[in-house]
C-alpha cells in the first residue's frame, strides 16, 4: 500500500524515511507462457516437461556450427503454461492474486517480457473472444466492488499523487460539470459495448470476484495509461489542449477537424511523493464507474499510441505501455451512508500492468539510422532492468548494500518503489519456441531465472477503521424498512417517495372550478371553501399521520440507536477479549520463541555432541588400531625372541662343549708341562750327581743354577718392536712383524711320557699372547750373547728340553740364511736360525690343521686346499712333509657368532732338526646375521688405508693380517677364544 508507508528514498534533502516494519519476503513470481508454433515455423527448440521447467534444445544448424557446445539446458519457474494454456487460466494463477491483494489494499506490479511476437500483448490485452490479463483485472475489480463504489468526483486526484474526498455538493457539482464539457458518453449502463474492435473481451460467464471485499468501504477505480518509448514517458490518455492552428483531439484519439496534421505528444516527468512513491507528474488518471468504461479508455489510450506509432514512424514493439489501476478506498461515516470525510482514511492501492518492449537485441530487427539509436536505448532500459535486478539479487544474496541503479531508465525508475519497498512482483516470460528465436530465448531465460531470486517484501495488512463493521448493510435495511412503512401508512413523505406522494395527491378532493361568473356568484365561492376546507381537514389529518409518522421513526431511531449502543457495547467488550487473546497469542508466541530458541541451542548442543563422539570413536578406532599393530609387533618380537634364546642356547651349548674339552686339553698340557720341568730337575741332578761323583777336576765351568735357567721367561725370543719403525715397503714392515716359532724336535727317544700331539701350536699362541707388555717384551726377548755363551748349555741338552725357544737355541747366521729378514733394513733385529723349506720339492704343500673339536658350520665358504695333509693334530710328520701350515680355529665372537680363524704360516727347519711354524696371515671367516650393520673399516681409523668396495672392507680388515710376530712352542696352549692383537702394518712416526 503506497501511502502508508514510508519508504527509503535516495534524495538527500528528506529525512530518511522509516522502513519497512513487515520483514517477510516474497520472491518476484516469473511464470513462463509458451506460445504455440506459427504456421510457417517448423523446428521447435522449447518443451515443456512439467509445469514448472521447459527445456530448450539447440536448432541443428546451431549445433553444428558450434561443435555441439550447446546442449539442452532446463530452467524451471513457478509455473510454465504451454500452447493450450487458456486465457483464463493463466489469469486465474497470475492475475487474480494480483487483483485480490490491490482490493485489500496492496500494491502489484505485473510485466510480460520477452522478444517480440512472443505473445506478450496477446498475455496483457488479448484480443476479443481472448481477453487477456488486463481486460480480466479490470472485470474482476468492477465484479467485486461494483456495489460499493463511490458516487463520480467524491474522491478527486490531487496533483502530488494523493486523493482527496469532497463532500456530497462538491461532486455533484463537478458532475454536472463534466456532463456539460464532455463529449465522453456517460458510463454504459449495459455490457453493451459499440467498438467491436474491444467488443467480448470477456464473457459473462467467465466473470470472476474478489473475496472478503469490505463492505462498509467506498470505493472508486481510477486508471492512467503511459507508453515509455526512446526512455521518454508520454500520456497516452491526455487531451490535447486546443490550439487554434494545430487540430485538437478528441477522447476517442481521432483529430477533430481535419487528420492533416499530428501534434506531438509532450513527454512527462517523474517525481517523488511525500512518501517517496514515484509517479508520473501531470498523469491523466481517470475516473471509471465499469469494466467497459475503463477499457474504453484503455482502447482510447491504444488507438492514441497507435497513431503517434504511424505518424512518427515508431515500431510499438520498442515502447513500454504501463496501465496503472489506482483503486481507492474509504470507509463509510457512522451511518453507513456517506464517505468519511477523512483524507487520513483514503486507501490508494495500484496494479500496475506493463507490457514491456521486445528483448531482442537491435541486429534482429535490423534497424538503421535514427531506428537504431531508439533501439539502442530500448535495449538500455531493458539492459537497466536487468542490472538493477541482479544488484538486487547480488544485495540481498550477500548481504551487501550496492547501488541499484533505478534511476538509470525511466521504467525502472517508476517501479523503484516496488523493489525498494513492498507489494507483489510478477512476471510472465513469454517464449516464442520457434527455432529463430533460440538465441534470444536463451538470453530471456537467464534473466528470468536470476530475477526469481529477486525477493521484494511482502506488503502489510490494513489497519481496521474504527467503525463497527456491517454500516453499509444497516443503513440499506433501514432506508428499505422505511419506504415499506412509508408505503403501508399511505402517509405522504418528501420527495424521495414520488409514487406514495402522488397516491397521497390524488387522495385529494378534486379543486371546482374556481373562475366566478359575476359578483353574484354565490355558488362557486362557497364550493370552493368547502373544498378547501375538506383538503384543510385532509392536510390536518397527513400532519397528523406524519407527526405520528415521526414519532415512530423516533422511536425506531431510538430503537436503533440503543441497539447499535448494545452492539458497541458487545463489540467493546469482544475487543476487551480480543486484547486479551492476542495478549495470550503474543504470550504463546513468546513461549514458542523461546522454545524453538531452546530447541535449536538443543539442535546445536547435539550436533556438537554428535561431532565429539564422532571425533572420539575416531580417536578410538585409531587407538584400536595402533593397539593391534603394537600388540602383533610384540608377538613378532616375542617371537624372534624366543628363536634368538634358542639360537644362543645352543651357541651356549656348543661353546661350552668346546670349552670343557678345551680345558681338558689345557689341564693335560699343563700337567705335561710340569712334568716335564720335573723331568728336567731329575736330569740335572744326576748330571750333577755325575759330575759330583765322576771327577771334580774335570770341566769346572762356572754353571749358572738350574733354578735361574728354569727362570728364563718363556717368552718369545724375537719379538717385534711396537715402536713404529721407518720402514718402507709394506713388505719389510710385514716381515718385520711376522712371529716365528720353533717348534722343537722330537730327538729323545725316550720321552717320558706320551705327547698328545707333537707340536702345541696352540699353547705358543697363547704364551705369546698372555705375555707381558711390548717393553717388557722387548726387553727380554733378547738376552746377550754373552750370557747364552755364559750359560754354556749344550745344545743337545736344549734340544733335548724340548722346549728351545729360537733365541736360546739360534747361533749367529749369516744374514742370507733369513729370507725374510733379507730384505729388511732394520738394524739390530735379531737374526731368525730358521731355515726356509725349499720350494723346489714339488710345489706347496699344506698341514690342514683341523682340530677334532672344530663344529661343522656349513658355510659356503670353505676353505679347500689340495694336496693338503689333514691332520686333527700338528704331527712332527707331517710338518717335515710340508712347507705352509693352516690352523683351522674356532671362536665365538663378540656378537655370539662363532667365527673361524685361519691361521697361516710357513714351516721351516731349525737348525736343530725340529720343526718351526712361522706365523704369517689370519684369514678370518665370520657368519653374520642378516641385520644391516654399517660396516666400517678399522684400518681406516688410521686415515692409512684407502677407502675401496665394502666387500673388500671386510677381507681387509686389519684383524685378519697377521701383522704381529707370534712365537708358539709344543704344549703351548693357545686355544679357541683367544686374542690376537693386531698391530697396525705401518704407523707414522
Ligand atoms: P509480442 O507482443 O510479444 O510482440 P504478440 O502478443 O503481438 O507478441 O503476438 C504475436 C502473434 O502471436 C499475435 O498474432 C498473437 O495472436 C499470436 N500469439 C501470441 N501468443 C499466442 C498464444 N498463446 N496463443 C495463440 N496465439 C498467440
Ligand atoms: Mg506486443
Amino acid at each position: 500500500m503506497i501511502r502508508q508507508t514510508d519508504r527509503k528514498g535516495k534524495t538527500p534533502r528528506r529525512p530518511p524515511p522509516k522502513k519497512p516494519s513487515n520483514t517477510q519476503k516474497d520472491p518476484v513470481g516469473v511464470y513462463c507462457r509458451v506460445r504455440p508454433l506459427g504456421a510457417e515455423d517448423e523446428e521447435c527448440c522449447i518443451e515443456v516437461i512439467s509445469n514448472t521447467t521447459i527445456q530448450l534444445h539447440a536448432p541443428d544448424g546451431l549445433k553444428a556450427n558450434r561443435n555441439g557446445e550447446f546442449k539442452e539446458t532446463q530452467y524451471s519457474f513457478k509455473k510454465v503454461f504451454g500452447i493450450k494454456t487458456t486465457q483464463r487460466a493463466l489469469f486465474e494463477d497470475v492475475a487474480k492474486p494480483l487483483v485480490e491483494d490491490l482490493i485489500h489494499c496492496k500494491n502489484g506490479l505485473l510485466f510480460t517480457y520477452g522478444v517480440t511476437g512472443s505473445g506478450k500483448t496477446h498475455t496483457m490485452t488479448g484480443s476479443p473472444g481472448q481477453g487477456g490479463l488486463l481486460p480480466r483485472s479490470l472485470d474482476m475489480i468492477f465484479n467485486s466492488i461494483c456495489p460499493y463504489q463511490a458516487k463520480r468526483f467524491v474522491f478527486k486526484p490531487d496533483d502530488k499523487n494523493g486523493m482527496e474526498v469532497q463532500n456530497q455538493v462538491d461532486a455533484l457539482l463537478d458532475r454536472q460539470k463534466r456532463d456539460s464539457q464532455t463529449t465522453i458518453p456517460k458510463t454504459p449502463t449495459t455490457r453493451r459495448i459499440i467498438d467491436p474492435e474491444f467488443a467480448d473481451m470477456i464473457s459473462p460467464e467467465e466473470a470472476c470476484r474478489a473475496d472478503g471485499v469490505d463492505e462498509d468501504g467506498s470505493y472508486s477505480v481510477f486508471v492512467s495509461y503511459i507508453e515509455i518509448y526512446n526512455n521518454y514517458i508520454y500520456d497516452l490518455l491526455e487531451e490535447t489542449p486546443f490550439d487554434p492552428i494545430k487540430p485538437k483531439w478528441n477522447g476517442a484519439g481521432t483529430p477533430l477537424r481535419n487528420n492533416t496534421e499530428f501534434v506531438p505528444p509532450q513527454s512527462k516527468i517523474l517525481r517523488e511523493d511525500q512518501n517517496h512513491n514515484m509517479y508520473v507528474a501531470g498523469c491523466t488518471e481517470v475516473e471509471v464507474k465499469s469494466t467497459e468504461e475503463a477499457f474504453e479508455v484503455f482502447w482510447r489510450g491504444q488507438k492514441k499510441r497507435r497513431i503517434a506509432n504511424t505518424q512518427l514512424n515508431r515500431e510499438s514493439s520498442r515502447s513500454h505501455s504501463v496501465f496503472i489501476i489506482k483503486l481507492v478506498q474509504a470507509p463509510l461515516d457512522a451511518d453507513g451512508d456517506n464517505v468519511l470525510q477523512d483524507k487520513n482514511q483514503v486507501n490508494v492501492s495500484q496494479l500496475c500492468l506493463v507490457d514491456l518492449a521486445g528483448s531482442e537485441r537491435t541486429s534482429r530487427t535490423r534497424a538503421e539510422g535514427s531506428r537504431l539509436r531508439e533501439a539502442g536505448n530500448i535495449n538500455q532500459s531493458l539492459m537497466t532492468l536487468r542490472t538493477c535486478i541482479e544488484v538486487l539479487r547480488e544485495n540481498q544474496m550477500c548481504g551487501m548494500n550496492k547501488m541499484v541503479p533505478y534511476r538509470d531508465s525511466k521504467v525502472t525508475h517508476l517501479f523503484k518503489n516496488y523493489f525498494d519497498g513492498e507489494g507483489k512482483v510478477r512476471m510472465v516470460v513469454c517464449v516464442n519456441p520457434k527455432a529463430d528465436d533460440y538465441e534470444e530465448t536463451l538470453l530471456v531465460m537467464r534473466f528470468a531465472e536470476m530475477t526469481q531470486e529477486v525477493e521484494v517484501a511482502r506488503p502489510v495488512d490494513r489497519p481496521i477503521c474504527g467503525f463497527a463493521a456491517g454500516r453499509r448493510q444497516r443503513n440499506q435495511a433501514f432506508k428499505e424498512e422505511l419506504t415499506r412503512r412509508l408505503e403501508e401508512r399511505g402517509g405522504p413523505v418528501d420527495g424521495e417517495t414520488p409514487t406514495v406522494l402522488s397516491q397521497l395527491l390524488q387522495s385529494f378532493p378534486p379543486m371546482p372550478p374556481c373562475e366566478i361568473s359575476g359578483p353574484n356568484d354565490d355558488v362557486t365561492l362557497p364550493r370552493l371553501i368547502e373544498a378547501l376546507e375538506k383538503r384543510h381537514k385532509i392536510r390536518q389529518m397527513m400532519i397528523g399521520e406524519y407527526n405520528k409518522t415521526a414519532n415512530m421513526l423516533k422511536s425506531i431511531l431510538q430503537e436503533q440507536d440503543s441497539n447499535i449502543l448494545s452492539k458497541e457495547n458487545f463489540i467493546q467488550e469482544q475487543r476487551g477479549k480480543l486484547c486479551e487473546k492476542d495478549k495470550m497469542i503474543q504470550n504463546h508466541k513468546n513461549e514458542i520463541d523461546r522454545l524453538e530458541k531452546k530447541s535449536k541451542m538443543l539442535e546445536y548442543k547435539i550436533d556438537i555432541l554428535q561431532k565429539t563422539t564422532n571425533i572420539f570413536e575416531e580417536d578410538k578406532r585409531s587407538l584400536q588400531q595402533e593397539l593391534e599393530s603394537r600388540e602383533q609387533r610384540l608377538q613378532r618380537e616375542m617371537s624372534e625372541k624366543r628363536r634368538m634364546e634358542a639360537r644362543m642356547q645352543g651357541v651356549v651349548t656348543d661353546a661350552k662343549l668346546k670349552w670343557e674339552k678345551e680345558c681338558e686339553r689345557r689341564v693335560n698340557a699343563k700337567q705335561l708341562e710340569m712334568q716335564n720341568k720335573l723331568w728336567v730337575k731329575d736330569e740335572k741332578l744326576k748330571q750333577l750327581k755325575a759330575i759330583v761323583t765322576e771327577g771334580k777336576t774335570e770341566n769346572r765351568q762356572p754353571q749358572r743354577p738350574s733354578r735361574e735357567k728354569d727362570k728364563v721367561p718363556p717368552k718369545r725370543s724375537v719379538s717385534p718392536s711396537p715402536v713404529p719403525t721407518p720402514y718402507n715397503g709394506s713388505q719389510s714392515s710385514l716381515s718385520s712383524l711376522e712371529p716365528m716359532y720353533n717348534f722343537p724336535q722330537t730327538v729323545r727317544p725316550d720321552p717320558p711320557f706320551p705327547r698328545p700331539g707333537g707340536v702345541c701350536v696352540a699353547s705358543c699362541i697363547s704364551e705369546w699372547e698372555q705375555g707381558v707388555p711390548q717393553s717388557r717384551r722387548q726387553g727380554s726377548h733378547s738376552p746377550p750373547d754373552s750370557r747364552k755363551k755364559a750359560q754354556g748349555l749344550p745344545s743337545s741338552l736344549e734340544r733335548r728340553r724340548g722346549r728351545c725357544w729360537v733365541k736360546d737355541c739360534e747361533v749367529p747366521v749369516p744374514p742370507a740364511d733369513v729370507d725374510l729378514e733379507a730384505t729388511g733394513h732394520r738394524t739390530g733385529l735379531p737374526v731368525r736360525p730358521l731355515h726356509r723349506r725349499s720350494h723346489s720339492a714339488g710345489g706347496e704343500r699344506w698341514v690342514d690343521h683341523t682340530p677334532a673339536t672344530n663344529v661343522d658350520l656349513d658355510t659356503v665358504m670353505q676353505p679347500n686346499i689340495p694336496n693338503a695333509i689333514k691332520v686333527t693334530a700338528p704331527s712332527e710328520k707331517a710338518l717335515s712333509k710340508c712347507d705352509k701350515y693352516v690352523l683351522t680355529h674356532q671362536e665365538v665372537a663378540s656378537d655370539g657368532e662363532i667365527q673361524t680363524k685361519l691361521i697361516k704360516g710357513e714351516v721351516f727347519k731349525t737348525r736343530g732338526g725340529g720343526q718351526a711354524v712361522q706365523f704369517t696371515d689370519i684369514e678370518t671367516l665370520k657368519q653374520e646375521a642378516p641385520v644391516p650393520t654399517s660396516r666400517k673399516r678399522r684400518s681406516a681409523e688410521t686415515g692409512q688405508a684407502p677407502e675401496g668396495d665394502p666387500m673388500e672392507v671386510g677381507w681387509t680388515d686389519c684383524e685378519t693380517r697377521c701383522s704381529v710376530a707370534v712365537e708358539m712352542r709344543t704344549g703351548s696352549n693357545l686355544g679357541p677364544g683367544y686374542q690376537h692383537h693386531g698391530y697396525p702394518k705401518r704407523k707414522k712416526p
